[in-house]
């Protein structure tokens, strides 16, 4: 049985001319770029290059890019770099519906003594600007607001969100984690101050990322040690993951309009026949503003976990709530933060497509999410029969 992949918002496949790109770096050209010798000085050029292709896909300066371990350490590096730098500034504001790597640094600093506003959404997941520009005060240090949300997919409107934390003089973090690659990015015009990414949400290997810092931005160091980044991140690259990480920058670069249009067409395919095809299913999120990728479904009356096994039967990977907090049964705090009431939320499930899904794939998962719905409902005590 050959796998169907629908998870891509929690990891997607390396692209092969990515690995081609990376192999050399293992056991051929495996020097320190810290290194004198010539040998580890031919890494250093590497690392420009892929600092290049990171800058050219971001649409800023090459300098501006700090290569992480991961969209996780990214984000922390923004959040607590940020107070670090600017500690007269007591306030954070962030919103209910980012993912854990921002959530749980913010939820942390209230034991530090800072105030941390969460601001909430509607019911499409759309955040209150009102509510933003009331938050904002001269205590504000930092807002971080994330770009695409990872379970619906929502875009935020985050240049209107930075122009204003800008007149106010606070720093601007936006998690970008789902939206590099798969929204056209041009960071020199506007006022983000930082951006998170991760390799390995778009084609790249696990254990890269990536933090944009905009130039004047001050921001005190996460990690302690070498010179590594300028000072901005100590311990020794990931070289192969790093090189990876600008081809897949590269790649994104070369084809986002015309992968977009592929992708958004079967989305809209599978989710348009799921909602006809299956009873009292319903879309959440802004369907106006979403990543081309993503949808995300309530089944009333049944469990997502449930209908996440049916499908593995057939070889269909999708989602329930975000792929970092499954195995747990409470639901989604993004789907509860949006008013999706109990039952609704527990039976949601997220497919997140990529270039590499097809036709075929969608087809025939359109023949069997129908099917699955059918005989859970079957078994459910909440269905009258
Ligand atoms: N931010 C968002 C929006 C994500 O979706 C994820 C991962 O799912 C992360 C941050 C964490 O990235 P990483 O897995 O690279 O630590």
């Amino acid at each position: 049985m050959e796998t169907i992949y629908f998870d891509n918002n929690a990891t997607t496949k390396v692209a092969d001319e990515v690995l081609d790109e990376m192999r050399p770096l293992f056991c051929e050209l495996y020097g320190n770029p810290s290194s004198m010798h010539t040998f580890g000085g031919q890494i250093g050029r590497k690392i420009r290059q892929a600092r290049e292709q990171v800058a050219a896909l971001l649409g800023c300066d090459p300098s501006e890019i700090v290569f992480t371990g991961c969209g996780t350490e990214s984000d922390n590096t923004a959040i607590k770099g940020t107070l670090a730098a600017v500690p007269n500034k007591r306030k954070v504001i962030t919103t209910r519906v980012e993912h854990p790597a921002v959530l749980a640094v913010c939820r942390d600093l209230e034991n530090y003594g800072y105030t941390v506003v969460e601001l909430g959404v509607d019911k499409k997941g759309r955040l209150d600007m009102a509510e933003l520009q009331e938050q904002l005060d001269e205590d504000t240090a930092l807002v971080t607001i994330m770009y695409a949300n990872n379970e619906t997919g929502v875009v935020c409107p985050v240049e209107d969100i930075a122009e204003l934390v800008s007149s106010k003089g606070a720093v601007f973090h936006t998690d970008g984690v789902q939206a590099v690659g798969k929204i056209p990015l041009n960071l020199s015009q506007g006022n983000i101050d930082l951006l998170s990414l991760s390799g390995h949400k778009l084609h790249a290997p696990k254990g890269v990322g990536v933090l944009y810092v905009r130039k004047g931005t001050r921001l005190s160091p996460f990690m302690l040690g070498g010179h590594q980044e300028g000072g901005r991140r100590a311990g020794t690259e990931n070289v192969p993951g790093i090189v990876g990480l600008g081809k897949a920058c590269e790649l994104a670069a070369r084809n986002i309009e015309q992968e977009n249009n592929k992708v958004r067409s079967l989305r809209d395919k599978l989710e348009d026949a799921i909602l006809e095809n299956c009873p009292d299913a319903r879309l959440n999120g802004d369907k106006e503003n979403r990543l081309p990728n993503t949808t995300n479904i309530s089944f009333e009356y049944i469990e997502g976990e449930a209908i996440l096994l049916m499908l593995d039967r057939y070889g269909i990977c999708a989602s329930s709530g975000s792929a970092c907090t499954s195995g747990s049964l409470e639901p989604s705090h993004v789907l509860r933060a949006m008013g999706v009431p109990f039952t609704a939320a527990h039976g949601s499930i997220r497919f997140s497509l990529s270039r590499y899904n097809t036709e075929k794939e969608v087809d025939y998962t359109i023949e069997k999410m129908p099917q699955i719905v059918n005989q859970l409902r079957e078994l459910s005590p909440f269905v009258a029969k």
